[in-house]
């Protein structure tokens, strides 16, 4: 029998955890979370993980043991003090990531230890996929789909017997102004609660997800993001878990959006440099404005335009953004605003609890336009338009903007084409109790366009 460490990272969950499963057959498990912090987390990803580690904890009995630090030196610590002969892993795909596991796998393979790492986070791994696909659809469809499916989950091991140490620290994870408390009401955390989301999707999301998936005021996405971001819940688990629904359109909708996770990761494994660089380097000699100030009412949700408004509130009040939201306020940024995508990337990266570097790079890069597979340059989302059409009766906008809860629809996606009359009886003073637009959208798409444009090449 051999004592092992099994470190915990993106995978905090005990069901279809392939490396635990490993370590438990082996003997007995040192269960172990480093915090390296070499590329830091956001604020909101720190509060989420607080929590989600602490859940671990418990299903642990309390055994799960918490350093900060660098990897190799607490590893090799550890491996001395407590008799250790092997570590094991499930794999994380950030380039950084990559290199730093490389190095210690073979700094401890050459000491002697048996080192594994595990396929538990992606359904198809960017290096099984046969060519580097830079659009999405032939990416999905020829690349993920054509290869043999995702395994079925696995069950979490029957028995683990847990080692303990008097080592370990407090990582110090949360903020420290109480910022997280209003986050608090928002989320359950942990694997069992992704489960109970999940369960919940299934049943009140799932069939009316096709079409209501872009209607923020509704119910109908899954929400599971910051799960299968911290791996409370893998994606193997949602893929069968759709398996066994009949809905054909909605499941195959929702896998789709699965694969979009499966093309950033992917993305992110060919371009390393796509959290810094433009994908199309022809993007490098754009033209961004630096505005501070148009900057910050942008992440305070205070532009005046109400629907990017409440999206930039709902970020701030919970920690997420409901997906047409992020496109709505990220295309508002880049392209009417004219300030770089970093910024905007920058932003959600310290704010949202779902935070992730495929993702979200590969994300704003799309909305910009000089990503992999992108919206067109001229693809400039109309922050009213789109109001009236995904939040019809404006349930988003009141939720969030609530100075304008008596603005109703067509008034209330854009407030100063208002009368003074119906701006007076819904109690509104522009410039007062909810602000002018900061830009002029007409007027700042047509520079967008001239801008884009003035780039040779695009
Ligand atoms: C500017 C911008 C930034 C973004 N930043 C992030 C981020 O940091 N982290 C993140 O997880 N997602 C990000 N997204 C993608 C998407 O908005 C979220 O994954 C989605 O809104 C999460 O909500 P959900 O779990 O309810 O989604 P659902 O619609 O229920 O989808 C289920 C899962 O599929 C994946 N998914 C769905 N849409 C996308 C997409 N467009 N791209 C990649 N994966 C997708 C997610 O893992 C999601 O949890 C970003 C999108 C934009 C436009």
């Amino acid at each position: 029998m051999t004592q092992s460490i099994f470190w915990f990272r993106q995978d905090l969950r005990l069901r279809d955890n392939p490396g635990l499963i490993e370590a438990a057959k082996q003997g007995s498990v040192l269960p172990i979370y480093i915090l390296d912090d070499k590329h830091q987390m956001g604020e909101a990803s720190r509060w989420w993980l607080h929590h989600s580690l602490q859940e671990l904890s418990k299903s642990l009995n309390e055994k799960l043991v918490l350093f900060k630090g660098d990897p190799l030196t607490i590893l090799r610590k550890l491996i001395a003090s407590e008799g250790i002969g092997a570590v094991y892993w499930n794999r994380c795909y950030e380039p950084w990531k990559i290199k730093r596991d490389q190095k210690i796998k073979e700094a401890l393979k050459k000491e002697g230890i048996e080192v594994q790492s595990f396929k538990a986070s992606l359904l198809w791994e960017p290096w099984e996929i046969h060519k580097s696909y830079k659009v999405f659809t032939p990416f999905y469809q020829k690349g993920c789909l054509a290869l043999p499916p995702p395994r079925d989950p696995l069950l979490k091991p029957s028995q683990i017997a847990l080692l303990q140490t008097t080592q370990g620290e407090t990582l110090e994870l949360l903020p420290k102004k109480n910022w997280g408390d209003k986050l608090k009401n928002e989320w359950k955390i942990g694997e069992e609660a992704a489960h109970h989301r999940l369960a919940t999707f299934l049943q009140e999301g799932l069939p009316y997800y096709k079409g209501g998936r872009d209607f923020p005021a509704c119910p109908y996405v899954s929400r599971l993001s910051p799960h299968l971001h911290f791996g409370e819940i893998s994606p193997y688990t949602l893929w069968d878990a759709l398996k066994k629904e009949r809905d054909e359109e909605n499941v195959s909708h929702f896998q789709k959006e699965l694969g979009w996770r499966e093309f950033s990761y992917s993305l992110l494994y060919t371009f390393p440099d796509l959290p810094n660089k433009n994908f199309q380097a022809k993007f490098d000699r754009f033209p961004w404005k630096k505005d501070p100030q148009k900057l910050k009412k942008w992440q305070k949700g205070q532009t005046g335009i109400p629907f990017v408004d409440a999206a930039m509130r709902e970020l701030w009040q919970t920690g997420y953004m409901h997906n047409r939201a992020r496109m709505v306020v990220a295309s508002f940024l880049v392209k009417n605003l004219l300030i770089h995508w970093h910024e905007g990337a920058a932003w959600f990266w310290d704010c949202l609890v779902d935070a992730d570097l495929a993702n979200n790079s590969a994300s704003w890069q799309w909305v910009a336009g000089c990503g992999a597979d992108a919206a067109p340059y001229f693809r400039i989302f109309n922050p009213v338009t789109q109001g009236e059409k995904f939040d019809p009766d404006g349930a988003y906008i009141h939720q969030y903007v609530p100075e304008l809860k008596h603005l109703h629809p067509p008034h209330l996606f854009s407030p100063w084409t208002a009368s003074k009359q119906v701006l007076e009886k819904a109690g509104v003073e522009l410039g007062k109790n909810y602000p002018y637009p900061i830009v002029d959208l007409k007027e700042s798409r047509k520079e967008a366009l001239k801008a884009f444009k003035s780039q040779s090449g695009l």
